[in-house]
């Protein structure tokens, strides 16, 4: 029997060991914590997910609460500067394949459990890097899933294909009960309200450890006002701070949360990503490789909402690399085509998020969404792209197929 270890039980990591294991692999976790630590920690994401990566879940037998947790029927997207005295846009659109959030410290604890339950071994502890020799000498295969964590880094940053070095935006996010409804059908859409020189508020329903709540998650940009949770304020002052601010900037939000409360003790998170692609495969001092999966390679602003769908792709395109090589070694080769055919998809979802990240931002960009202002097909097709994001390459990501795509619509009016 074949021996794969993974470091991180991260959604990334977990799909591939359940996957893994249900093949008949003898699989070792590393998992820094317990899933009861898990479940009492702070949020950790608000993990949106769309319907292709649902259905990989799916696929997986993975997808444990699909009687629990809210589908959200469409999005809202609303761009506002109330400095300017413009009036606000905004357009709806409806999702064509469920979205879904399902809080980590729900997901994961119990895939971790039913790992285990179904005789996965697991040895919960923080791996070091001087550790991976032995661990990868002891193993097949050892695939590092570890996320934003310092083990990351044993890949080196490929400065070709990232385009930041530094965060983007600060990030602030709560997870709130007692949001009101407006009786819209909007109150179950993922929202976005953008005011171009201060940030996005984000809004989206979830379930949580305690039941449904709605998640409200805050990406600011530097020294805006959104821009104000260097304290790392407790949940209740955080929310409350946060609620003040869409008083100002998001009023149609500050309705629904004007009585919201943090859902637990764990309710807020708050921090910045550098959005960084590294090379996939290590290779330690001493000549052997480890594969990277996931955040730990390949790490986005959470602002489109990708991570989780990308932790899912990544997990089932390692999963289907490591069946097919059969009893065949899982060399440095093989690890850096395993990566590379992954990175055929993931890399346009960095180059959309990367592009969605921009300041100020491409010319071609706020003509799209103008459009989508006023056009619902383009509403439509920019909101079903979150899905995949390969949709948007040919008339969203470049200039000039963006200009082709408005005067096709100029044309078809
Ligand atoms: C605020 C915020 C909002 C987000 N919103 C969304 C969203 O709406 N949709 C979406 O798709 N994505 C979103 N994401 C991104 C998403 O959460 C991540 O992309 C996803 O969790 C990555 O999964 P992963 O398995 O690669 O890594 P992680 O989820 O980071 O998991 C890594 C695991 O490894 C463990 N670990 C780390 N170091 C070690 C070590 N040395 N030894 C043992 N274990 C270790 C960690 O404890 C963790 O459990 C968001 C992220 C943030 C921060």
């Amino acid at each position: 029997m074949r021996r794969v270890a993974i470091i991180g039980a991260g959604p990334g990591g977990l799909q591939l060991a359940l996957g893994l294991q249900g093949a008949g692999y003898e699989v070792t976790v590393v998992a820094e914590r317990t899933p009861e630590e898990v479940r009492r920690g702070r949020v950790m994401s608000t993990q949106l997910m769309f319907g292709p990566a649902l259905a990989l879940e799916r696929a997986a037998g993975l997808n444990l609460w699909d009687d629990l947790a809210p589908v959200m029927g469409g999005f809202e997207m609303t761009q506002w500067d109330p400095g300017a005295g413009v009036p606000r846009s905004r357009f709806t659109a409806s999702f064509d394949e469920e979205v879904r959030s399902v809080d980590q410290r729900v997901k994961l604890p119990a895939w971790l459990e039913l790992f285990e339950a179904r005789g996965g071994r697991v040895e919960h502890r923080s791996a070091e890097p001087d550790e991976l020799p032995a661990i990868a000498g002891r193993h097949d295969l050892t695939v590092i899933a570890t996320g934003g964590g310092a083990l990351s880094t044993v890949f080196g940053r490929d400065a070709e294909r990232s385009v930041y070095d530094r965060p983007q935006r600060t990030l602030a996010c709560f997870y709130a009960s007692g949001v009101a409804g407006q009786g819209a059908a909007s109150d179950a859409y993922a929202r976005v309200t953008g005011v171009p020189p201060v940030g996005d508020a984000i809004v989206l329903q979830a379930l949580t450890v305690g039941g449904r709540c709605d998640i409200l998650l805050i990406e600011a940009k530097f020294g805006g006002p959104y821009d104000c949770w260097a304290d790392r304020p407790a949940p209740e002052e955080g929310l409350r701070r946060a609620v003040e601010l869409l008083r100002v900037y998001a009023p149609w939000e500050y309705e629904r949360f004007a009585k919201a409360e943090p859902t637990d003790a764990g309710a807020a998170l708050y921090g910045a990503i550098t959005p960084t692609v590294r090379h996939g495969v290590a290779e330690l001092a001493d000549g052997q490789c480890v594969l990277g999966l996931a955040d730990a390679v390949v790490v986005n602003d959470p602002i489109t909402g990708q991570g989780s769908n990308n932790a899912a792709r990544a997990a089932t395109s390692y999963l289907d690399a490591i069946t097919r090589r059969g009893e065949l070694p899982f060399d440095g080769p093989w690890m850096r085509r395993t990566f590379e055919e992954y990175w055929k998809r993931a890399q346009h979802v960095h180059a959309f998020t990367d592009l969605m990240l921009r300041q100020p931002p491409a010319d071609h960009v706020v003509r799209l969404l103008k459009a989508a202002f006023e056009h619902p097909p383009t509403a439509h097709r920019f909101t079903n792209g979150y899905a995949d994001p390969l949709d948007y390459r040919d008339w969203l990501m470049d200039p000039a197929g963006a200009e082709e795509y408005l005067a096709g619509i100029v044309r078809s009016d």
